[in-house]
């Protein structure tokens, strides 16, 4: 069995923000030379997510709307978390946009449904954060 591991890193200039980064997980893929096994990709911090969904404008607004409808960022004093920090409102946001992703490696291809992409999800940026991969298979 083979094993694959590479972190990747993202600085978003803005406290929220989605990016498509399934050409830099399928650039993992090529490079592991996995052809069948598993791909893990999670967010290595709190406040970020990895999520699978649709590169479509609308929804990614959508998300936004709903996210902060569930947990707004402002006012800060509404939360028990934020006396150093000002981020309750980005670990809320994770939680539900999730924590990682697993996909299926089929003949060397990410094995996806329709219209699935993978996405990183920033609810507290403007600093550098990681996202693991790691494949195992043959
Ligand atoms: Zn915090």
């Amino acid at each position: 069995m083979k094993s694959y591991r590479k972190e990747l890193y993202f600085n978003t200039p803005t406290r929220r923000a989605f990016i498509n980064i399934t050409p830099q997980i399928e650039e993992c893929l090529r490079e592991s030379g996995i052809k069948e096994g598993l791909l893990l990709c999670n967010a290595m911090h709190i406040t970020a997510s990895v999520f699978i969904n649709d590169d479509e404008p609308g929804l990614h607004r959508d998300f936004e709307r709903f996210l902060e409808k569930l947990a707004p960022e402002k006012p800060y004093d509404q939360y028990d978390h934020n006396g150093f920090e000002d981020n309750a409102d980005a670990h809320l946001k994770r939680t539900i946009m999730g924590r990682e992703v697993v996909v299926a490696i089929t003949d060397g291809k990410l094995d996806f449904g329709p219209w699935e992409q993978i996405f990183y999800g920033e609810f507290d940026g403007k600093r550098t954060k990681r996202v693991l991969v790691k494949i195992i298979g043959e």
